[in-house]
């Protein structure tokens, strides 16, 4: 788990309010829930036989014996929440989160145990349209963020049914080359054989070149559902490719999945993953709603803008010089003055006094542009001296009266 200094978090703020209204310019709403949740909710929403319920969540007993766990994802709190508030009322629902989650994965480049998602969830539209229409929001939000080089995969994994005939021809497949998996396929083997097409091992990935393929399992209208996403990006001018060993290994997925990938972070490059889960709110106990939606790692969107795009600390413009006998009292007023008086500036005022040198090196050190000096001899004059920091414009009085005009002049200029 890791701090955000704030030498990050111009970038992690960028993000944040990018997203926000990229999505709000697709007509999504955001929703909050809780980062606790019952165990028992995300074991049925995302699977007992999956690596973040056997071996990744944060559990803990409840003092009346109720297991709780840090929320791994984001999906499963959403679906309670809509369920429980009724919200489907007012389906196809668009709503996205955003927030910490935590899986004690193994620590390497590019997962951390703490890690934070923004999430899409669409309730209640079936067709093809919404599938093609996430695909062109993620493509905004990279245009957006100013992030190149980022390819779209995507696959179909058909329905429930299709996939248990593809999944008895896959079993058999691998269960005759048994003795190449690695002990965590050999696991998934028997209970759930579609994640081994998932496995990072590139010596499993050689294997399964030649595994059979879910496609010709697929029925028409699978086909069809499939065909008129590809035919929707085509028309939007969304560049992808067809992975058919792209999967996500839960039963309630079924038709589209996709994934947003870039080559400059390493192993770990896919930053946004997601699917239809037709089946989800059903299992949750609700009428059997579509969903469609996606995930994406913040921290991973982050170290990509840091490379390409970096955004830049807000350094305050003006930093207040307090020099002398009662200039603390008519400093803080001045700061105040100006911060209401002078549209968006930033003001940092000298805190515990110092003398004018070392008053300037910090001037100088909080990046500000400007240096406005109050002391002794301006009091008496009722003047304030502004001195330029960054370049020879060498410096000027002014009368307390005129000084939030001229910085306002100033910072439009
Ligand atoms: P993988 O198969 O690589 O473990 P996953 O299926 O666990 O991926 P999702 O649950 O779909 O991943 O998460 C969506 C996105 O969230 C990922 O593509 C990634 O960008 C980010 N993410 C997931 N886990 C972590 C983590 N531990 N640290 C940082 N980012 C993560
Ligand atoms: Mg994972």
């Amino acid at each position: 788990m890791h701090d955000i200094l704030p030498s990050a978090l111009p970038d992690w703020q960028r993000l944040e309010q990018t997203v926000t209204d990229t999505f709000a310019s697709y007509g999504y709403d955001e929703i909050r829930t809780p980062v606790v949740e019952k165990t028992e909710l995300f074991a049925r929403a995302i699977g007992d036989a999956t690596d973040v319920v056997e071996k990744e969540m944060y559990s803990f007993e409840d003092r009346n014996g109720t297991s709780l766990s840090l929320r791994p994802e984001g999906t499963a709190g959403v679906v309670r929440a809509v369920l429980q508030n009724g919200l489907l009322y007012a389906a196809p629902l668009r709503l996205w989160y955003q927030g910490p989650m935590f899986r004690r994965e193994r620590p390497q480049k590019g997962r951390t145990r703490q890690f934070h998602q923004f999430g899409v969830e669409v309730f209640g539209a079936k067709g093809p349209d919404i599938d093609a229409e996430l695909q062109v929001m993620c493509r905004q939000l990279w245009r957006a963020l100013g992030l190149k080089g980022v390819r779209l995969e995507i696959n179909t994994l058909g329905t429930a049914g299709e996939r248990a005939s593809f999944r008895q021809e896959l079993h058999a497949f691998l269960s005759s080359r048994k003795q190449q998996l690695d002990a965590d396929s050999i696991r998934r083997l028997d209970r759930n054989p579609l994640r081994i097409m998932d496995s990072k091992n590139p010596a499993t990935q050689e294997l399964l070149h030649d595994a059979p393929a879910l496609q010709n399992h697929l029925g028409p209208d699978s086909l069809q559902h499939f065909d008129e996403f590809k035919h929707l990006l085509d028309v939007l001018k969304v560049p992808y490719i067809v992975n058919p060993r792209l999967v996500r290994g839960l039963d309630y997925y079924s038709h589209t999945v996709f994934e947003w990938i870039t080559d400059e972070l390493g192993a770990q490059g896919t930053i946004c993953a997601g699917g239809r889960y037709d089946g989800l709110v059903e299992i949750q106990g609700g009428k059997p709603w579509p969903g469609v939606g996606f995930a994406m790692g913040q921290e991973r969107l982050v170290e990509l803008m840091r490379t390409q795009s970096p955004s830049h600390r807000r350094t305050p413009h003006v930093y207040l010089v307090l020099a002398g006998e009662g200039t603390t009292e008519r400093g803080l007023q001045l700061a105040e003055h100006l911060r209401q008086e002078v549209n968006g500036i930033r003001v940092q005022a000298n805190l515990g006094g110092g003398s004018f040198k070392s008053q300037f090196k910090r001037a100088d050190r909080s990046g500000a542009a400007l240096a406005l000096v109050l002391g002794e001899d301006e009091l008496q004059r009722g003047t304030v001296t502004i001195k330029h920091l960054r370049d020879n414009s060498g410096q000027k009085q002014l009368t307390l009266e005129e000084i939030a005009s001229w910085l306002q002049a100033w910072l439009v200029d």
